[in-house]
């Protein structure tokens, strides 16, 4: 099995990604913070069978995170990742550090309408979609990919990407994958490390109220954000966040 190559700089990746175009090959893209899962496993496993060369990146984006979020302790195993990508045959890994993404102090950010920000996650993470949209943009117009793959895991995320790039019209097409769930129907995440087997049992529950419909059978203990439902652009969906145990999760089933 042939590792896959950690590149670290934007102009190595360009170089890559022009000789992959000049050989007409169609790039596929799949943004991750790392810690790689079997969601994201879906999303590189989607991209290597509808396009010729796949990138992943992993960058856990400092913009996105609030000030007393879980940025520093976020997970980090850029070698286990590689692993995983290599199974898959993805062709490269864009891991950029803080310092490439960005060199500068200040940054011009995209700012998804109101709409669309005003609501669930947008809600409690202020400026949370901001960084996220900058840097998707960012990673975009680095990586020119002809498709980019999305969890509908993070559906409020996945509207607001295919918005931006309806509106400034960028040239990818935006593919929704669906969400990956372990066998007891917790949805995966990469912050699923941080739970302990008793706060699992907790979390399970999260899903119970979404396929019921009914916030009863959340557990006692949880920390409830938001059980809503909403449409947003084409997507109408069930969202639930919550902390269980300090650590927050969010879940959704669309209509
Ligand atoms: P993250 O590394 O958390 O930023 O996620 C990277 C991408 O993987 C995003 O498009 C997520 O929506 C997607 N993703 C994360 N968890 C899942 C899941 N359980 N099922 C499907 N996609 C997922």
């Amino acid at each position: 099995m042939q590792k896959a190559h950690i590149i670290t700089n934007i102009s190595d990746i360009k170089e890559k990604i022009g000789e992959i175009k000049c050989s007409g090959l169609t790039l596929g893209f799949v943004p991750t913070m790392g810690a790689l899962h079997i969601g994201h496993e879906s999303l590189i496993e989607r991209a290597n069978t509808e396009c010729d060369a796949v990138i992943v990146s992993i960058f856990v984006n400092p913009i996105q995170f609030g000030p007393n979020e879980d940025f520093s302790k976020y997970p980090r195993q850029l070698e286990q990742d590689r692993e995983i990508c290599s199974k898959y045959g993805v062709d490269y890994i864009f891991a950029p550090i803080e310092q490439e993404m960005y060199p500068g102090k200040y940054v011009t950010e995209v700012v998804p309408p109101a709409l669309y920000q005003d609501r669930l996650c947008g809600k409690s993470r202020p400026g949370h979609f901001n960084g996220v949209a900058t840097v998707v943009l960012k990673l975009f117009n680095i990586i020119t990919p002809d498709k980019a793959y999305f969890g509908e895991k993070d559906a409020q995320q996945l509207a607001i990407i295919k918005k931006m790039v309806q509106d400034l019209n960028v040239p990818v097409e935006i593919i929704g994958c669906p969400i990956i769930r372990d066998a007891d129907g917790l949805a995966c995440s990469s912050r699923n490390k941080y739970l302990t087997k008793e706060s699992r049992e907790k979390a399970l529950t999260l899903y119970k109220v979404l396929q019921a419909h009914n916030l009863d059978l959340l557990h006692p203990d949880i920390e409830l954000e938001y059980f809503e439902e909403v449409e947003l652009g084409q997507d109408k969906f069930f969202a639930i966040a919550a902390k269980v145990d300090g650590v927050r999760l969010i879940d959704n089933i669309r209509l």
